[in-house]
């Protein structure tokens, strides 16, 4: 039987909860409800973190899907885990961002994803989440994207377009450690995707000094060859 949208909304806010992307992520679990008083640690769903601005903003923090392909020996969703499963379709998505909105519970969203298909067709969906949010309901709130490490550098780029901030988990320090622990990932796409990254933000933002030094020599070298 096909689980409802709040059953799912269970599922994949709690499964989100590994993605230690904010402020309240760093506390010992305490609950009221087992030892009396009020208020809880453990809650999932909504998340805190910081605008540009300085101030703390709550997001809905959730996956798409924590169905994944890959079998990352760390992960809760990796494809060999025993865990309920779930999935959002983009659409899903967008209306809970927008009804939670309306209804105050939060300022913006955090979104994050095991990967179904392929990389790129996974990014695509995450891509025109926040893309129907920006261009069809005019969403102005805050998007925090986890791109997906081995999709394509113009999804990212169409990522870049509607997302307050893109985000990439190195996943583990050495490639050793990747090869042992999550055989399906390629370090040098990741790196990749990092240099991508980095490099856009370079082109979008500012020129400072460093930046332009770097594309004078870049420059130079073209004018040698
Ligand atoms: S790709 Fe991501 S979601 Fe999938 S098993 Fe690896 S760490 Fe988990």
């Amino acid at each position: 039987m096909k689980k409802s949208l709040k059953e799912r909304l269970a599922i994949l806010s709690d499964a989100a909860k590994y993605d230690a992307s904010c402020a309240s992520s760093g506390t010992s679990s305490r609950n009221s409800l087992q030892s009396g008083g009020l208020g809880s640690t453990e809650g999932s769903g909504i998340c805190h973190a910081y605008a540009p601005d300085g101030r703390c903003i709550s997001l809905l923090k959730i996956l798409l899907t924590n169905f994944c392909i890959y079998d990352c020996a760390y992960c809760i969703n990796r494809s060999s885990s025993n865990v309920e499963r779930a999935r959002f379709t983009p659409d899903e998505v967008v209306w809970l961002t927008l009804e939670f909105y309306r209804r105050n519970y939060i300022e913006g969203l955090f979104l994050s994803s095991g990967i179904i298909r392929s990389s790129d067709h996974t990014m695509e969906e995450m891509v025109k989440i926040a893309k129907d949010l920006r261009t069809i309901h005019h969403f102005r709130g805050y998007i925090h994207l986890k791109t997906i490490p081995e999709a394509s550098a113009h999804l990212i780029e169409q990522a870049g377009l509607y997302a307050d901030r893109l985000s990439i988990n190195i996943e583990l320090p050495t490639d050793h450690g990747i090869a042992r622990y999550a055989p399906e990932k390629r370090p040098d796409n990741i790196r990749r995707s990092m240099g991508e990254l980095r490099l856009k933000m370079e082109e979008m933002a500012e020129p400072t000094l460093q930046t332009k030094r770097r594309q004078n020599s870049c420059r130079q070298v073209r004018a040698r060859r």
